[in-house]
């Protein structure tokens, strides 16, 4: 069990609001597919998943062993696994788990299992390269995907999907608006060869903030449950997900020339109180953070990381700061102060989420 007093708090009516906003812009039909993968963007992909689990059609994780965490803990829904290895179809099928078969080696595995166990009609989808050049068939695959699926009914092609290489940046309004037609193209294929329609998808959530008229019959929506849309004004009517918090181990009276933390980094110049918090780089917090370029706050104030971020802690500045052992800290609560911490750990909030670390106890707050 995990009992440790760094605790991020997953804000679950944040999570519900969210997931609202993007509905209203979606028509009503249109499906919801809530991505969970990396622990639901470092907080808890069990935990987002239950919450979520009446509210959308699909999740979707990036790899197996997540998809199968997830059945695990009971969730029923359909599951999209986006990157299967050759060494997971089988556990992908007795979990009930659906694969993204995005190269011929993957597609020609999973027939073949599909074929031997026998399976009927088993869900798959069909991942393309329209110009990310990630993962993804190419559009000229399509007669030989054709030919091997014809005359069998172990598999159905249960979604076609592609993903967008810059759906956030409208400098690139032009390539991904050529992803978009070359997916339509794609689509008419199977449309006229398969004899069934299959669930049409490829925005994310910028996507959906940038193309609405993309939306096809599904959207799968990551960050933007989390509370980031791709600019501050999105951003401003998302609610935040994930609070970091922890307490005060310790304080420390020191004297000028005193120093604080590894390569003795910080040097005090007057009579200083530091603060050591139990939270470190191995729970998700940049290095670049130290030496007064962090900040946490404590009773409503902010208290400047001193010295290095160590492994397990940091030691912060609360000589002004009216306070004492065991009163809470917060590392974030906002998302200004994720974009915050991001900006100083040149990265993005993508990383920030999902840097969190294991060892850091999740709790959702309903
Ligand atoms: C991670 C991922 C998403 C979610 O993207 P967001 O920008 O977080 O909404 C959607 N589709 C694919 C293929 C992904 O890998």
């Amino acid at each position: 069990m995990n009992n440790h007093v760094t605790v991020l708090e997953i804000d679950g009516s944040a999570l519900a609001h969210n997931l609202d906003y993007f509905k209203q812009k979606l028509q009503p039909e249109t499906k919801i597919l809530a991505v969970v993968k990396a622990f639901g963007y470092g907080s808890d992909g069990v935990q987002v998943a239950k919450f979520l689990e009446d509210k959308v059609a699909y999740f979707s994780v990036a790899y197996a062993h997540e998809g199968i965490a997830l059945r695990e803990a009971g969730i029923q829904t359909p599951i999209l696994v986006l990157h299967p290895q050759l060494q997971n179809l089988q556990a992908i099928v007795d979990y009930r788990l659906e694969p993204a078969l995005y190269n011929f080696n993957i597609f020609s595995a999973f027939l073949e299992l599909a074929s031997n166990a026998p399976l009927i009609n088993y869900p798959v989808h069909l991942k393309f390269n329209t110009g990310l050049n990630r993962l993804g068939f190419w559009h000229t695959d399509i007669p030989e995907i054709l030919a091997n699926i014809k005359d069998i009914n172990n598999i159905k092609v249960q979604s076609l999907f592609s993903h967008l290489a810059a759906s956030e940046d409208l400098n690139e309004n032009n390539f991904n608006i050529n992803q978009i037609s070359n997916f339509t193209g794609i689509v008419q294929h199977f449309y006229k060869n398969l004899g069934y329609e299959p669930i049409l998808h490829i925005l994310n959530t910028s996507g959906v903030i940038n193309y609405p008229k993309a939306q096809f019959d599904m959207v799968r929506i990551g960050i933007g449950l989390y509370g980031f849309g791709n600019d501050d004004k999105e951003t401003a009517q998302l609610k935040n997900t994930h609070n970091l918090k922890s307490i005060i181990s310790q304080i420390h009276e020191i004297k000028p020339g005193d120093t604080v933390g590894y390569n003795r980094a910080f040097i005090a110049k007057k009579a200083t109180k530091t603060a050591t918090i139990p939270v470190g780089h191995a729970d998700g917090l940049s290095r670049k953070l130290g030496n007064k370029k962090g900040f946490v706050l404590i009773n409503n104030q902010k208290a400047e990381i001193v010295g290095n971020v160590c492994m397990d802690m940091i030691m912060v500045n609360v000589t002004k700061i009216n306070c004492k052992e065991g009163d809470e800290v917060i590392l974030f609560n906002s998302q200004k102060m994720i974009q915050n911490i991001s900006d100083i750990s040149e990265t993005i909030v993508y990383e920030t989420l999902t840097a969190i670390s294991p060892r850091v106890k999740k709790i959702l707050k309903e």
